[in-house]
Order: structure tokens, then sequence, then C-alpha cells
């Protein structure tokens, strides 16, 4: 088979070749000893900017109904922000709080509240459980994972789809297991793939059976309305579909201003069935006499009402939009034409994932390091920060100014070519 044998050498030469020029451009890449970061999903300095109006309270510190907020009290939050993020969220303003400046800490109290005292419907609290599991779909959020890390709750990792977690898999594991109490969701724009969930998937996991009468879904709409393309993504309502379907308490709903307003000085929301916003009121008046009102009343001064977020939002995505689309640009100057890495081209939200062959994604981001391009850690996007193919890369764009970003993206796609033929040669 000369013909079949000659091939083989041509794409072996070809693929040498590739290397050898990966290795030129790698030595040149860390001769210039760049100090670039990738890994902070955090607004720029521009973004940050457009919310700058917060700074100036304009009007007296009261509420609509006449209330001095500068005062102590209205556990609940500010009705008028209740109402402006009731449509992003999906919950009616009765059933949503607004709270802090952060939704990671609303979800580490909701698991720390349900380790100490019974959910409604829960037969025991969660930490008199001989075992507590939750069901993580991947890749997902770092900080999710911490969570459960810190409290003992063990990780069930289920594939990620486009059109949401693996529902066959999802409705086995909590029809089977009386363990698993929970899933992490994020919904829309998911971190780091940028999926968003089907209506199917939303309409499964709000109708599923669970062993567990105390099953919850952790509905983290952390990018509710973080849209990129012209046509914004909708989803199914979930928290009206799990009580149609008989499970009004299954749902936390989450969400935060901290990627629309400040990210270190935000607003952050709780929403779900009367019954649970009652359970974790009974939690947080202990805690607390009430939240930051007169941060709450900046941000409706300064969002106005829904329409105002949404052009708001507008503003983020022209500030953020050419920053994806240089991405995409890069990586397919560079990779387009090989087979070396694929990547997602998301419609909104934070985060474009790279994937590199498998066994890659440790060595790529160790490479980038040694020359100065920060990423985040391969594994991260997994529990445990273990991924067993080791081919998932985060790459994080909203932060550095293009000029930066080029450079980097530039620079990671030397070394993605750098580690992938290796791979292949060796
Ligand atoms: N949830 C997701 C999915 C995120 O990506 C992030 C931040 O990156 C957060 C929550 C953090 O939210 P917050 O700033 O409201 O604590």
């Amino acid at each position: 088979r000369p013909d079949g044998e000659g091939n083989l050498v041509t794409a072996n030469e070809e693929l040498t070749a590739q290397r050898d020029r990966a290795r030129k451009d790698y030595e040149a890449l860390v001769a210039r000893g760049l100090k670039l970061d990738l890994t902070r999903g955090k607004p720029s300095p521009d973004q940050l900017d457009l919310a700058l109006g917060l700074l100036e309270l304009q009007g007296p510190p009261t509420a609509a109904d006449g209330t001095d907020l500068r005062n102590y009290g209205g556990l609940n939050g500010l009705p008028e922000l209740r109402a402006i993020f009731s449509e992003a969220l999906q919950v009616p303003a009765g059933q949503l709080l607004a709270a802090g400046n952060s939704s990671l800490e609303l979800m580490h109290d909701a698991v720390v509240f349900a380790m100490l005292s019974k959910v409604p419907g829960a037969d025991r609290r969660w930490a008199d459980e001989p075992e507590i599991a939750f069901l993580c779909p991947v890749p997902g959020y770092d900080r999710h994972y911490g969570i459960c890390e810190r409290y003992g709750i063990t990780m069930i990792p289920v594939a990620m789809t486009p059109d949401g977690p693996d529902m066959d898999a999802v409705e086995g594991l909590v029809a089977e297991n009386p363990a698993v109490k929970g899933i992490w969701c994020v919904p829309k724009y998911s971190n780091p793939d940028g999926v968003v969930y089907s209506d199917e998937t939303v309409r499964r996991l709000a109708a599923m059976e669970t062993a567990a009468p105390d099953f919850r879904i952790f509905w983290d709409n952390a990018y509710a309305v973080h849209h990129l393309a012209d046509e914004p993504a909708e989803i199914a309502d979930i928290l009206a579909l799990a009580a149609e379907n008989g499970h009004a308490d299954r749902v936390f709903v989450f969400g935060s201003t901290s990627k629309i307003t400040f990210a270190g000085a935000g607003v952050a929301f709780f929403g779900s069935s009367p019954a649970n916003v009652t359970w974790w009121l009974s939690h947080t008046v202990k805690r607390s006499i009430g939240p930051d009102k007169i941060n709450q009343l900046r941000h409706v001064r300064f969002l106005k009402d829904a329409e105002g977020l949404r052009d708001h939002m507008a503003q983020h995505a022209a500030v953020i939009r050419p920053k994806f689309d240089l991405v995409d640009k890069i990586l397919t100057a560079e990779l387009g034409d090989s087979d070396l890495a694929s990547w997602t081209s998301p419609a909104g939200g934070y985060f474009i994932t790279l994937t590199v062959p498998e066994g890659c994604a440790k060595e790529v981001v160790a490479k980038a390091k040694a020359a100065g391009i920060a990423l985040t850690p391969a594994g991260a996007t997994h529990p445990y920060g273990d991924e067993p193919a080791d081919r998932t890369i985060r790459i994080a764009p909203t932060y550095p100014d293009p000029a930066e970003l080029q450079t980097a993206i530039t620079g990671l796609a030397t070394c993605v070519r750098l580690v992938a033929t290796n791979k292949r040669l060796n």
C-alpha cells in the first residue's frame, strides 16, 4: 500500500513541521516576558464606569412608601428593586428578596441553613443525613464546588449537553439515590460553556421524581441579562413549572447585579416558593436587622425599571462583544484549520471554553504560565479540580484591554499548538 504509507509519512512530516514552528513561536513568546491575566471573570474598568452614576444618589433617602432607608429594617429588601428584577429572574416580586452584595454568599447560606434546620418537606436536617450529594453539571463553576467541599457534600458530575445537563443521567440519579439533595444549575449562558437550558430541560428538572423529599435545584441565574447576541435568550420559568408539577418548593433562585453594576458593591437576590421564602427569612432575621437599603435605592434610581436594566446591559454588550469576537477571530486564525482545538461562541455570559485534545489542558495552562499568561487552572471547571479527560480551558475575555487580550490569546494558541502537536507525535 505504497499510497497509504506515503500519506502517513506526509501527515507525520506535516505535524512535525507544525510542532517545530510552534516551538519557535513559543520560544519567542517566552522571550517577550509577558505578564497577562486571563483568569478573571470580572468586569473591566470600562464596564464598571458604566455604573458610575450609582455613586450619586439623587433625591431623598426614602422608599416609594416613605420609609427612611437610612434606618434599620426591611429584611426583604427594597420592594421597588425587587420589582425591577422580578422579570429578569422570573420570580414574582413578592417571592423575591434583595439582600447584600453577593449571590454566592446566599448560595452558601442556603446550604448552611439546610444543614442546620429542616427545609420545607425534609424529614431531617441535612447535617443529620448519613450522606449529602449534589449533582454538578460539568464543566461548571468552581465556587459551587467550593461550597460542597467545605460542607462535605459529595459531588457527582453530570455531563453538559448543548441543551443543559444530561437529563437522562440527572433523572436516573435523583430517582434512585435519596442522598442526592441538590443540583447546581447556571441555566442561562452557563459558566463556562455558555449553554442556555432548553425548555424541555427546564421542564424535566421541574417535573422529575426525586427519591429525596427535600431535593433542591440551586438555580444560579448569574447571567440572566448578560446577552451578547442581538436576540436575547429566554429560558422557561422554572418556579412556575415546578409548582405546576407539584414541586413548588423545589427551586432556590439566585442572581445579582455583580456584573451589571459593581462586582463588589451590587445587590444579590434570592427567590423561591412562599414556604421557602418564609423558611429563609426565619434564618436571616437572626443574622441581620436588614440589608443595605441605601445601596438598593441607588440601584433603583440608577436602573429605573426593567427597560432601564435592558438598556444598561446593552451598553455592557457594546463593550465586551468586541472582545469575544476578537478571541474568536484569533483562535480561528491560529487554530481554525487544525484539528487541535475547538471553542465556544457564546450568545451571552462571561466565558469562552476552549477544548484541547485529551490529556493536554494542564500542560497548555502550565506552558502559558511559564510564558507569563495566567489562565484558570485546568480542572477548575470540574468537582475536586479534577477533569479526567484534561481538555477544558476556561477563557475570561472581559477584563483585559483589547491589546492585552490579543497578545494573550495569540500566546495561548501557540501553547495549544505546541502541546497538542507534541502529544500527537508521542
Ligand atoms: N454564579 C456564577 C455562575 C458566577 O459565574 C459568578 C461569578 O463569576 C457568581 C455566581 C458570583 O456571583 P456574586 O458576585 O453575586 O457572588
